[in-house]
Parts: C-alpha cells; sequence; structure tokens
C-alpha cells in the first residue's frame, strides 16, 4: 500500500505540472503586440480599463522609494505604473521564461526611469523563491514593501500546498507593514454567476469572455474543499482555454492570517472605480489618458465588456509583527 501511496503522489505531481506546464506554454505562446496591435483588438476597452484600475491601486497602496516584488510579473505590462508610482526597485518572476525575457527586454526600452530592475524565470508557488533568487540579491533586497501578484493568484489554488507555499512567499518576502496587493476573479461574482445557471449547466459568458466549469459547480456557492475547483478562461483575444481556480475569498483572506498578513481592502473593480475617483477626481485625467471613456463621452466601461470587467476584484492586505 506504501509504493501505491507513493505511486498516487507521482501521479499527482505529473497533474500538478502538466497544469503549470499549460499555464507556462499558453502565456510563452503569447505576442508581445505593440501599442498599434492592442487598439484594434475587441477587448481594448477592457484593457485600458484594467490597467486603469491596476494604476489606481499601486497608486495607493505603493510608496515613494519603495522595493516591489512582482510575483507572476508576465510580460512587465505594469512597468510604467510603477515608475510613475516612483519606485526605487523591482524584482519580477514568472513561470514563462519568454514572458520574462520580453519583460525585461521592455524595461531596457523604457526611457528615463527611475528604479532598478532584476528579472527571474521560475514558479513562484509551488517552490520557495530562495530556489530562484540568487543569495546576494536575496539579503541584499529582501524583505521588501510591497508583494503585487496581479492577475495570476488565482493559479495557485489548485491544491491547499500550492496555495500555503504562495501565502509563505508573499510573507516572508514582505517587511512589517509592508503591503502585498493584487488582482484575482471575484468568488463572489462566480458564485452569482452559478446560481444564475440553468440546471446541468456549467458554462456562462458574452462576446467577450466565457467561463467553463470543469465538474458541476456547487449550487450553494460553497465550495468544498475550497481548492482545485478547476474551470477554463476563454476571454476574446486573449486567454484561450487555461485552467484556473476559483479563490473562495473567505478561505484565502482566514488562510492570509496564517502568514501574518491582514486584509485592508476588497473590492470589485466597478466598486474601486465608482469609489477611488470619487474619493480622488484627480484619477480622471489619468483615465483619460488611458482611455477609459464609454461611447457617450463618459468615464468608466460599458456593455460586454463592463461585465467581463465585473468578474475581478482587487485585495490588499498587510504584514503584521511577529
Ligand atoms: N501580472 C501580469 C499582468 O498583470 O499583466 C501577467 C498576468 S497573466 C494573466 C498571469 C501570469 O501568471 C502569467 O504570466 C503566468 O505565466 C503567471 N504564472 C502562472 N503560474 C505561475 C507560477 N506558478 N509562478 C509564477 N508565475 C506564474
Amino acid at each position: 500500500s506504501r509504493s501505491r501511496t507513493y505511486e498516487a503522489a507521482a501521479a499527482q505531481e505529473i497533474q500538478r505540472r502538466s497544469v503549470d506546464s499549460v499555464v507556462r506554454q499558453h502565456y510563452n505562446a503569447r505576442p508581445d503586440m505593440g501599442v498599434s496591435a492592442r487598439q484594434s483588438s475587441p477587448i481594448i476597452k477592457l484593457k485600458s480599463f484594467n490597467n486603469f484600475i491596476k494604476s489606481v491601486i499601486i497608486k495607493r497602496f505603493a510608496r515613494r522609494d519603495d522595493v516591489v516584488l512582482d510575483m507572476g510579473c508576465g510580460k512587465g505590462g505594469d512597468l510604467l505604473k510603477w515608475d510613475i508610482a516612483g519606485i526605487r526597485g523591482y524584482v519580477g518572476i514568472d513561470i514563462a521564461d519568454v514572458s520574462v525575457r520580453q519583460a525585461e527586454d521592455r524595461f531596457r526600452k523604457m526611457r528615463r526611469k527611475r528604479f532598478w530592475a532584476e528579472f527571474m524565470a521560475g514558479d513562484a508557488f509551488s517552490m520557495p523563491l530562495t530556489a530562484h533568487i540568487p543569495r546576494d540579491m536575496y539579503q541584499a533586497v529582501f524583505p521588501v514593501d510591497v508583494v503585487t501578484m496581479q492577475f495570476c493568484m488565482h493559479y495557485a489554488f489548485e491544491t491547499e500546498a500550492k496555495a500555503r507555499q504562495m501565502l509563505e512567499n508573499v510573507s516572508r518576502s514582505l517587511r512589517r507593514g509592508g503591503k502585498f496587493i493584487g488582482t484575482i476573479p471575484s468568488s463572489d461574482a462566480i458564485v452569482e454567476h452559478i446560481q444564475k445557471l440553468p440546471p446541468g449547466e456549467k458554462e456562462w459568458g458574452n462576446s467577450v469572455y466565457r467561463v467553463r466549469f470543469f465538474n458541476d459547480p456547487p449550487r450553494d456557492g460553497m465550495f468544498r474543499p475550497p481548492f482545485g475547483h478547476r474551470y477554463s478562461f476563454f476571454l476574446e483575444d486573449a486567454v484561450e482555454d487555461v485552467p484556473e481556480y476559483v479563490v473562495p475569498f473567505e478561505v484565502f483572506r482566514a488562510m492570509a492570517e496564517d502568514y501574518k498578513l491582514e486584509l485592508v481592502y476588497r473590492k470589485g473593480f466597478h466598486e474601486v472605480f465608482e469609489d477611488e475617483t470619487s474619493e480622488h477626481p484627480e484619477l480622471f485625467d489619468i483615465a483619460k489618458r488611458m482611455d477609459v471613456v464609454k461611447s457617450d463621452g463618459t468615464f468608466g466601461i460599458e456593455g460586454d465588456q463592463r461585465e467581463a470587467a465585473g468578474f475581478y476584484l482587487a485585495f490588499a492586505f498587510e504584514k503584521l509583527a511577529g
């Protein structure tokens, strides 16, 4: 029976690696489109809106001269946002090595940048970060002021072990009082959709996005056990059929407490937009520059792209003492 346990463990490991390699291959294969190609995308408004929300969250939680760890940095799409925030240093890590090289390239080509940056390819969720970060760099740079995980933490909710290793990596990387910020699909939004599904139906969406559960999703909205609730997310022109996992938010919040991370902010994207722009009207200048404008000329997002944006939430935690 012992060897059967090992066999089961080995089978699980193969399964886990294959999911990671699907994710890696998918992102590696995505071309790094220039600005002009992006402009003709059917989800151009959604991309602008998402970028605006990320800018707002970065602005709210980062301080001048901060050092930032970007876990799941992708092609470095947030480098300019961090430059505008006035940070001092940036460490980017992603499992997709081709994306990491593109991020490095993007940084090299940035003009008038005011911060240093280091990039690494590696799995930031299933292994300790020290497996990828050279020891001397780790000692010189860590703990950092901010850990950011944009549109990627949901890949870690495949298993409890992976989610815990990810949180351990976040917590160990942060100084006391440091911030952990991110954007993920909202489990509330997911549950709302599941409860509206006709019996036997496992998917929903519109002209720009589609969600398809692997197994029958729980109708009562309770994800038990809270890991491995796999679905495919299709986004017109972006993510095609990459396995993702539900992040039941209350489970995430409770688990984060085990790692001395206390929730300080949690809002759906539309709420972030409404609240932050009414508190800080100067954000409309940025919204205008980023083309977060509806067809009638007012600020915001509309139609199917609006519903797709409502799939996400933004969060922030603070690292407590001890
Ligand atoms: N944060 C970037 C952004 O906002 O533009 C990229 C987001 S992209 C939707 C998700 C990223 O998560 C991909 O680049 C993917 O390679 C990365 N990722 C997935 N699993 C990972 C892991 N185990 N370790 C590090 N990165 C991972």
